[in-house]
């Protein structure tokens, strides 16, 4: 489960995010929906434990990861989450196994156990052949499955996502929704997705919220935000064809 309880977040007296609560049960995929500078990046943020809140608390199952009013907040690393970003931040100088390998070593797990996790995470995402290439050598799809398999292969509960598919071509970000939701299925996890495309967001979520000014507007069901949006806001943002 993960639970936001009133999280806000300023800057400069700002509220980049403004009292959000909700919930999502484990194994969900929440999407972040909403229009440039809604919020979505912060509120991943905050989830990661790369900004802490204002004000408001995030749990993790029974778990508090961050409480803005006690100025808590657990460190990334003790969070058992992984992050993907829109631009793939893969080592130049690393192998793709290399890169691959690098949150395992930061994590000290044995030479054994860190072979077998690799291993796991390319062939999920089918990269094997590429183990010896460096990243100027493949594609940018293939970058994406690098960071992709990167991010799974210390095996993580959480799995959180900043647009990862938007540099990609059309036909590619079609064909990786499929992927990333036999990740999502293979491997458990709960995933928090963040987009602004509507076409994605209906397709993969289990729960989504619409995202307006800091504000959740609505969070619901995929279908319900279709045939029953709280406000025009979400009729016009969601009913739009792409
Ligand atoms: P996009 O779709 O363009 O990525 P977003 O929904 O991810 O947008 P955020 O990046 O979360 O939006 O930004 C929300 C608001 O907070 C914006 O008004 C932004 O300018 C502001 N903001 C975000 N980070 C900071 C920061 N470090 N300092 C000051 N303002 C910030
Ligand atoms: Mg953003």
């Amino acid at each position: 489960v993960i639970s936001l309880d009133h999280v806000t977040k300023s800057f400069a007296g700002h509220d980049a995010v403004s009292n959000v609560s909700l919930s999502v049960p484990e194994g969900s995929f929440l999407v972040l929906l909403g229009p440039s500078g809604c919020g979505k990046s912060t509120m991943l943020r905050m989830l990661a434990g790369l900004e802490q809140p204002t004000s408001g608390r995030i749990l993790y199952n029974e778990t508090l990861v961050a409480d803005g009013n006690a100025g808590f907040t657990l460190p990334p690393a003790d969070r058992n989450a992984g992050l993907v970003f829109q631009s793939y931040a893969l080592w130049p100088h690393m192998t793709v196994a290399g890169n691959i390998e690098w949150p395992l070593k930061v994590a000290k797990l044995p030479t054994e156990e860190r072979r077998i996790r690799r291993a796991d995470a390319m062939q999920m995402l089918g990269i094997s052949a590429l183990a010896d290439r460096y990243p100027g050598e493949i594609s940018g799809g293939q970058q994406q499955r690098v960071a992709l398999a990167r991010m799974i292969a210390p095996r993580p509960k959480i799995m959180l996502f900043d647009e990862p598919l938007s540099n990609l071509d059309a036909t590619l970000r079609v064909e990786m929704r499929f992927e990333l939701l036999k990740l999502h299925a293979a491997t458990g996890a709960t995933a928090v997705y963040v987009t602004h495309d509507q076409v994605e967001a209906m397709t993969m979520a289990t729960h989504v919220a619409v995202m307006n000014n800091g504000r959740v507007e609505q969070f619901d069901a995929p279908e319900k935000l279709l045939s029953e949006p709280a406000s025009a806001f979400v009729a016009g943002f969601v009913g739009t064809p792409a």
